[in-house]
């Protein structure tokens, strides 16, 4: 049975169901609000609500739930039922204006980064309108934002909400100035692409390490990597493709727009692309894919791996942020057209996003900043931790010549030829792919690659807008005061090239020169998580905050905190898995496989063989026991000491440079340990187990 695509979106309170469900009036009400923002009053809320939970019940919900996204990475939200006690004993539904547009969380129970204290736990949530609500399994999800009773962010959605704002306000300043009278509204837009791991679920049962973390933190390489490339496009095993197919059905319900799936280059690694939305759709779609992806894969015996780099030595899982900017009469304002030399409003909109990127490189190096993603990047599977862009020949070649007031002009179109009289002829683009860039060109967007599988695409994406409104705003003033306009355009293009070229790089990103020459030209170096996140409280990026109203100084102090608190609590957690694993999993099979063999060497003894090798197989694995009980002890003893570091950055150094090398130590001993006992005495799934097995 195929899918009935009139189902797409009908578990959604969309436009069409708003439409039938709402009066002309309270529609254009609402309508006003969520495509100008203009402020929602009472008597519209309280209708909206009843009409909302009207049509929630029909689709069998008797909850509902204010759904936010919390700095932890995982949405939230309690689920209240839409029950009233009536006088007659009876129970009627109700869910009223104010049920919709507040609600009160303890904001105690998520990361605040010191910005309460306990005797002050209020949180309050906020229906973000902007973001259509939907129901799942018997409950109505209203997308909200979450903040303190002190007004500060406590999410990820609030900072995206205001730079929204920003980079629509300082766009379209732009584009008044190029003469543009009727458009109303520039929005950005994003399309995450998603990669993810599928393991089979009872071999993940029996991973601690799988289910407390994310990630393996034992395993010894299987003979077969990905070395044969054959698993990228490759055919899709039926159990996977039925969990797409189910994937697909229930997400295209929730009206997310999923269209690609295929196999990813890793074994048992896929990708899924939804089509681009307006962003804070998109990052709330986001989130709800990871979550329906979970599901699915249980239900199927499966279990989905969202962690970056869940295998060490096969390549890790990212996450692809496509950006743009369009304006609501349907201009893609990163669209250079047919003839970009001439698109003077396109190369000024490149020329700002070159800018940005290079003036806060720091900051979109934070937004990607994670435990996790400290083992992908760099690593030869995806960008290294230095930011640069990839523009490809031609603009790169527009911009230079601009840059030297010479005169551009078309490149001949050329078309492929396949040397097939068959196939069709095909122009070619004005670029190759890069794969290897951190922030790419891809046509008629840019492609940041370097956020991580399982972070929310809201923190790229707010810094992205901010950076650029920034940008932007510096470009519109000029443009609002100049007296001569083409040649103050042909100045702002000139003086982007002379002042940010460095930032573009058009080779290979993963090679050691490209380390080195970078260095040359002054580009930041970011390699690990501790060190980035220093961004969030550099001066220059607090003042950019708080200059566009996305956050203010305390609010980025908070969530400085918050990502160096969140690193150490990881990095601890992971630890201490290792222990637990070494103590009771690694080290009992490891001692009974060598006094297996040592049993055995006495009998053949006793029976007249002396087998030299034999003993020499005991005597290495008791030089791995004792080994792996040394390192134990002393990855016990660095996890009991960093409880006493009281200052955040330095006890995540420590998390980093100390308890990290000895996890590694670690992990080394128990892999070469596994080589050496018996497949059925090793108690936990092996990496084949594990990629091959689905
Ligand atoms: P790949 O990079 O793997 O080749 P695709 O080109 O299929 O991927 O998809 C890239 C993503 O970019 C898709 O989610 C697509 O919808 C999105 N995209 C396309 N145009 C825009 C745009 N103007 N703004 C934001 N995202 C876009
Ligand atoms: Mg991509």
């Amino acid at each position: 049975m195929s899918y009935d695509f009139s189902r797409f979106g009908c578990r959604v309170f969309n436009d069409t169901v708003m439409r039938e469900k709402l009066s002309k009036g309270t529609y254009r009400a609402l309508r006003r609000s969520i495509d100008e923002g203009a402020p929602l009053d009472s008597v519209v809320a309280e209708v909206v609500a009843s009409a909302m939970k009207d049509w929630a019940v029909e689709q069998g919900a008797t909850h509902f739930t204010h759904w936010f996204q919390p700095m932890t990475s995982f949405t939230a939200g309690k689920h209240d039922s839409f029950l009233t006690p009536a006088k007659d004993g009876r129970a009627i539904l109700e869910f009223s204006g104010k049920e919709l547009i507040v609600g009160e969380p303890d904001a105690s129970s998520f990361p605040n980064g010191g910005l309460r204290n306990t005797f002050e736990a209020r949180g309050y949530t906020s229906w973000d309108c902007t973001s259509p609500a939907f129901v799942r399994e018997g409950t109505l999800y209203i997308p909200t934002a979450f903040y303190s009773y002190t007004g500060e962010a406590l999410d990820t959605k609030t900072p995206l909400l205001r730079s929204n704002e920003a980079v629509a306000r300082e766009a379209l300043r732009v584009l008044r100035a190029f003469g543009n009278t009727t458009a109303v509204r520039v929005s950005p837009t994003v399309g995450a692409e998603q990669e993810y791991f599928l393991v089979d679920r009872e071999k993940y049962e029996q991973r601690l390490d799988l289910k407390l973390c994310g990630r393996t933190l034992f395993g010894a390489r299987p003979a077969k990597g990905q070395e044969m490339e054959d698993h990228y496009c490759g055919r899709i095993r039926l159990r996977v493709r039925q969990f797409m197919r189910e994937l697909d059905e229930a997400l295209w319900d929730l009206g997310v727009p999923v269209k690609t799936e295929h196999n990813e280059a890793a074994p048992a690694q896929h990708e899924l692309a939804p089509v681009f939305e307006l962003v804070n759709v998109a990052s709330d779609h986001n989130q709800l894919i990871m979550e329906v992806m979970r599901e699915i894969a249980k239900k199927n015996g499966l279990a989905c791996l969202l962690h970056e780099k869940p295998f060490e030595g096969v390549n890790g899982s990212g996450k692809h942020n496509n950006w743009s900017l369009s304006t609501d009469d349907g201009q893609n304002l990163l669209d250079p057209g047919k003839t970009p030399y001439e698109n003077m409003q396109f190369l000024v909109f490149l020329s700002a996003v070159i800018a940005a990127v290079d003036d806060y490189a720091d900051l979109l190096r934070m937004s990607a900043a994670s435990a996790g993603n400290d083992f992908r990047l760099g690593g030869h599977e995806a960008p290294p931790a230095i930011i640069s862009i990839f523009l490809g020949d031609q603009l790169t070649d527009i911009l230079e010549h601009i840059a030297h007031g010479d005169v551009v002009e078309q490149t001949p179109s050329c078309i492929l030829e396949t040397g097939v009289a068959t196939l069709p002829k095909l122009p070619r683009d004005g670029s190759d792919r890069n794969r290897t860039s951190p922030f790419a060109f891809t046509g008629n967007k840019f492609e940041f690659r370097m956020v991580g599988s399982s972070a929310s695409i809201a923190v790229s994406s707010y810094v992205l807008n901010t950076i650029v409104a920034d940008a932007l705003s510096r470009i519109a003033d000029r443009l609002e005061n100049c007296s001569d306009f083409d040649a103050e355009i042909q100045k702002i293009v000139r003086e982007t090239v002379r002042d940010h070229g460095r930032i573009i790089f058009n080779g290979n990103n993963y090679t050691g020169e490209w380390v080195e020459e970078a260095g040359r030209r002054g580009l930041p170096n970011l390699t690990n998580t501790v060190d980035a996140i220093g961004a969030m409280i550099d001066p220059k990026n607090i003042a950019l905050m708080e200059r566009f109203h996305v956050m203010s100084g305390t609010e980025c102090q908070a969530r400085y905190e918050i990502m160096l608190e969140n690193y150490c609590k990881l990095v601890s957690i992971e630890g201490a898995t290792m222990c637990e694993m070494t103590r009771r999993q690694i080290l009992p099979a490891a001692a009974d496989f060598a006094g297996k063999m040592a049993r055995d060497y006495s009998s053949l003894k006793e029976a007249g063989v002396e087998n030299a090798s034999l003993l020499s197989m005991v005597r290495r694995l008791s030089g791995c026991i004792t080994e792996l009980e040394d390192v134990t002890g002393r990855l016990e003893e660095a996890l009991e000491t960093c409880g006493s570091i009281s200052d955040h950055l330095e006890n995540a150094q420590y998390h980093r440079d100390t308890i990290r090398a000895i996890m590694q130590e670690l992990r080394e001993v128990s892999d070469r340990t596994e080589k050496m006992v018996s497949a059925g005495d090793w108690p936990i799934p092996t990496y084949a187990d594990l990629i091959y097995r689905v």
